[in-house]
């Protein structure tokens, strides 16, 4: 049985003292909340603010990116390993935003993904297509090629080990949702590709949709037989509409 995972991505927001205030509001709103799991995905700086408000509570954290080198002379770099060291679980890789504005190609997200791994963290590993590539009708095309240069760099048996976030690049911050309908074509897609190699991989993984998801239409997205919960953006920056789409999952 697969369990729902719904993280905020809080991207590049926030600040120590509105930080402090999400942080207090939603271990009381999210406590008592079972069958589900719940993470933040925080900028680096406040990882420290974020693991003391969230230690002992059923809400996990993590970061938006990771270095693909371990430690060493990487200037700007944060190691996986560094994350570990501040209680993270999760690290997004992959994100549209990472790809498309800081030009992060499919065999560096590979690497992302291999370091994360290697430190003990859960890649959440985002892919999806913009606008232009579905309407050329290319989006399982893009999704395969995504999917297929972190296979081929780690192994199917990896994807045991961390979930896969579908967020179509043209939902991402624009209001703009995919149908519940739309979405879980793409999501049995990947499952599909998956199985073919690894069955029991492809039963057991966990496929989040990101992409404008809010508290009025997660149930309906979340009930697609494979969805399995969602990356939240934008909702995750206000904590009764972020709770209520844990509550949803
Ligand atoms: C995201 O940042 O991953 C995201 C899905 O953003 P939003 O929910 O704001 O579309």
């Amino acid at each position: 049985m697969r369990v729902k995972l719904v993280a905020g991505n809080w991207k590049m927001n926030g600040n120590l003292a509105a930080n402090q205030t999400l942080l207090a509001a939603l271990p009381p709103l999210l406590s008592g909340l079972t069958g589900v799991n719940c993470a933040i995905c925080a900028p680096y700086p406040y990882l420290a603010q974020v693991e003391q408000a969230l230690k002992g509570t059923n809400i996990a954290w993590g970061a938006q990116d990771v270095c693909q080198y371990g430690n060493g002379a990487y200037t700007g770099g944060v190691s996986a390993a560094m994350l570990m060291d501040f209680g993270c679980n999760y690290v997004l890789v992959g994100h549209s935003e990472r790809r498309v504005i800081f030009g992060e190609s499919d065999p560096v997200v590979a690497l992302k993904f291999a370091a994360a791994q290697k430190a003990g963290l859960t890649p959440i590993l985002c892919v999806g297509e913009t606008l232009a590539e579905r309407e050329s009708g290319l989006t399982e095309q893009v999704i395969a090629r995504q999917l297929d240069a972190v296979i081929g760099n780690s192994s199917v048996a990896a994807l045991a080990r961390t979930v896969i976030a579908y967020e179509p690049v043209w939902a991402i911050g624009t209001g703009k949702t995919a149908t519940p309908d739309e979405a879980q074509a793409v999501h049995a897609f990947i499952r599909a590709r998956v199985a073919v190699l690894d069955a029991k991989v492809a039963a057991g993984l966990v496929i989040q949709y990101g992409g404008s998801v809010k508290a009025s239409n997660a149930r309906s997205l979340f009930s697609m037989p494979d969805i399995d919960g969602g990356l939240i953006g934008g909702a995750a920056l206000i904590a009764d509409e972020f709770a209520a789409i844990c509550h949803a999952a």
